[in-house]
């Protein structure tokens, strides 16, 4: 077992129950998991342990690896475009679906390589990734991002969602049958879903939207989720069309529906969560359901802004961050999500907005409840080895180090993460991927993303201009 020692950190942010913070300390890593965090560490147990890696932490903080509660991998592909630019969620969604019809296990690697890659470049060490479009007769997306994100050895939340009817914005090219999803998805948890302690891949089911489903596939998906015992995620009350969509189709708002579905409870998170009225808010805290909440993306639709304070006063604790897909957030940046939801919710809520800590809280321990895991998200020992090094002794830092987490939240960017460590493993190091080689990945990701914008050009005009 291979011992790592993080050797005289300014600060470790915690992050547990009581947010304890540690000055000028060690922090000891064995295998996989967290050993020990105290001072002099080595000296204490040279007659226990050989240390095969010390790491110089003076002048560094250590805050437990970022989680990313809610993604679409494969978009990276088809951000920055200009058929999308400057509309909000239905008629960008249009356009996506045009996209999704050329989907492939090329797009599914190199989206992960790109998104997942850059989260972890920002210090994020566990990703969920939401894949609801599957073309008919294209197999295994799901299988061709799992394998990719182990390659760059990020902990996966894979959630293998789908369409089950078509309407004005999914065409029928990426309709699934109810008895094809189900196989699909038991195949997947079979394949890849590991329940251990330090489980790198949890496989999870959902719909995408769930009202606009077959009350038969949101069933299914609620029986075999308990069946197989995974998490459930998709998507609740992100636009206000959702919402009036749903009081017209059946008559209530869509977490009332969500609940009269068997769709609320501790096996559930959803992304975004904005529109929500104080007895939406009331059935999420009563229910344990899980919050990701999704800022950046939130601005970049002016779908709006979560009602988090409300949230957190309410009592829910599994609320997390989620970067988005990247063709509505345009990176998969963790530390930039964190500034902006601070930004956001002081914009949004004035003085009910929460502190930088309770941004962090969502950022860790809080994501990590929402994905439903109770071995990361907060460094201690016997918690997973998933440990962020972030580096604020740079000039653009300097004047601005007093409070480390105020300092990381209101200030901070991606230039502080210095090494990232995953299951014990380091996977970032001075800011760059080391498990694999980020130069080749770039040029893969451009080759794949160019030819499939290219195919999706024939139908629609306004890629025409992206693809010169
Ligand atoms: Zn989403």
């Amino acid at each position: 077992m291979k011992n790592v020692i993080f050797k005289n950190a300014d600060w470790i942010i915690t992050m547990d129950g009581d947010r304890t913070r540690y000055r000028n300390c060690d922090l000891l890593v064995s295998g996989q998991e967290i050993r020990e965090i105290g001072t002099n560490l080595e000296e204490k147990l040279k007659d226990e342990i050989t240390i095969d890696l010390t790491i110089d932490a003076s002048g560094k903080i250590l805050v437990p690896g970022f989680v990313n509660t809610h993604h679409h991998t494969w978009q990276a592909l088809f951000r920055n475009i200009k058929a999308t630019q400057g509309l909000q969620l239905e008629p960008w969604l249009k356009v996506m679906y045009e996209i999704y019809k050329d989907l492939s296990q090329d797009v599914a690697r190199a989206g992960v390589y790109a998104s997942l890659g850059d989260c972890l470049k920002t210090g994020c060490t566990t990703s969920n990734d939401l894949w609801y479009p599957h073309p008919v007769g294209v197999p295994q997306l799901v299988d061709a991002e799992i394998e990719a994100a182990k390659e760059i050895g990020i902990r996966f939340h894979p959630v293998r969602a789908y369409h089950s009817v078509t309407s004005d914005i999914v065409p029928p090219e990426v309709v699934d049958t109810t008895e094809g999803f189900m196989e699909d998805a038991e195949r997947l948890v079979k394949k890849y879903h590991d329940r251990s302690r330090f489980s790198m891949c949890q496989v999870g089911i959902g719909p995408s939207i769930a009202q606009y489903d077959t009350q038969e596939i949101i069933q299914a998906t609620v029986d075999l989720a308990e069946k197989l015992d995974i998490m459930v995620h998709g998507h609740l009350a992100e636009s206000k069309f959702e919402v009036e969509y749903t009081i017209e189709k059946f008559g209530c708002r869509p977490a009332e529906w969500f609940r009269r579905n068997n769709l609320l409870g501790s096996r559930f998170y959803y992304a975004h969560c904005i529109h929500l009225n104080d007895e939406d808010i009331a059935l999420i805290a009563q229910t344990n359901t899980g919050v990701a909440s999704c800022p950046i993306s939130n601005m970049y639709l002016s779908s709006g802004s979560c009602r988090v304070p409300d949230l957190m006063n309410a009592g829910v604790k599994r609320i997390g961050l989620g970067v988005d897909g990247a063709a509505s957030s345009n990176s998969s940046n963790m530390m930039e999500e964190m500034r902006c939801s601070y930004l956001l919710n002081r914009l949004s809520w004035g003085d009910n907005a929460p502190n930088p800590e309770d941004i962090l809280y969502m950022a860790t321990a809080g994501g990590a409840k929402a994905l439903g895991r109770d071995d990361i998200g907060y460094l201690s020992p016997g918690m997973a080895a998933d440990i962020t090094m972030i580096d604020w002794k740079q000039l653009q830092y300097a004047g601005g180090n007093n409070d480390p987490v105020d300092c990381i939240v209101t200030s901070g960017d991606a230039r502080m993460i210095d090494t990232v460590m995953v299951n014990g493993n380091i996977v970032v190091k001075h800011g760059k991927l080391t498990m694999v080689d980020e130069d080749k990945k770039r040029d893969y990701v451009n080759e794949v993303g160019k030819a499939l914008l290219k195919k999706a050009s024939v139908r629609i005009e306004g890629l025409k201009e992206d693809i010169e």
